[in-house]
């Protein structure tokens, strides 16, 4: 099965991407930690990559549309992914359809604005494993500390509210047009987030029929 999430930046996407794909044994992809990882790594994409995501800005299509069909043509991928964070322009959705990618749904997770600057404002990120975290609704084990690897967790420079904001604007005007370009195809589904990421997940999964 390949799915789609789609959903503003803090949504929950992310969090729900990763329990789906425990849940059907297929990898996740998200094109925001392979990112991550470059300019942990100090790599050239990294050093690219940085600017723009710091300021709450898109990297460009022709990087990123890169960095997914690598990605996709890998072994792993056989059995269908979970994209997360891509597309989010029509010309990265254009690309996908063009490298052959069979779609069975685009789920489009919503949280109004309000909620998701709340949301992120408490987001912790592990730097060495890419874990997230909220401190309120999925708080680690033992305080700032990673539960998979025990790393300190580290707040995203790109969760600041002022660039919080500008990720929403560049929401709004580049990725939510893809809900309207997804619904044409047949392939969207709403889930309307829910306080509790547990009921988000039942939801989930009642859209995506694998209760
Ligand atoms: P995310 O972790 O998905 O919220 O992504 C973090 C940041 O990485 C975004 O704000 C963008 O700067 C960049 N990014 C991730 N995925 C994409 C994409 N598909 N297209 C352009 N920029 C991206």
């Amino acid at each position: 099965m390949t799915i789609i999430f789609l959903g503003a930046p803090g949504a929950g996407k992310g969090t729900q991407a990763e329990r789906i794909s425990e849940k059907l044994a297929i990898p996740t992809i998200s094109t925001g930690a392979i990112l991550r990882e470059a300019i942990q790594e100090e790599t050239s994409l990294g050093k690219l990559a940085k600017s723009y995501m710091e300021q709450g800005a898109l990297v460009p299509d022709d990087v990123v549309i890169g960095i997914l069909r690598d990605r996709i043509s890998r072994e792993d991928c056989g059995k269908g992914y979970i994209l997360d964070g891509f597309p989010r322009t029509l010309v990265q959705a254009r690309a996908l359809k063009n490298m052959g990618a069979k779609i069975d749904k685009v789920v489009n997770i919503h949280v109004p604005d309000e909620k998701i600057i709340e949301r992120m404002s408490g987001r912790r990120v592990c730097l060495e494993c890419g874990s997230s975290y909220h401190v309120r609704y999925k708080p680690p084990r033992m305080e700032n500390q990673c539960d998979k690897c025990g790393a300190a967790l580290q707040i995203r420079k790109d969760d600041l509210p002022e660039v919080v904001k500008n990720r929403l604007a560049v929401y709004h005007e580049m990725t939510a047009p893809l809900e309207a370009y997804y619904a044409k195809e047949g392939l969207l589904v709403n889930v309307e987030g829910q306080e509790e990421l547990a009921d988000t997940t039942k939801l989930t999964q009642k859209a995506l029929m694998i209760e």
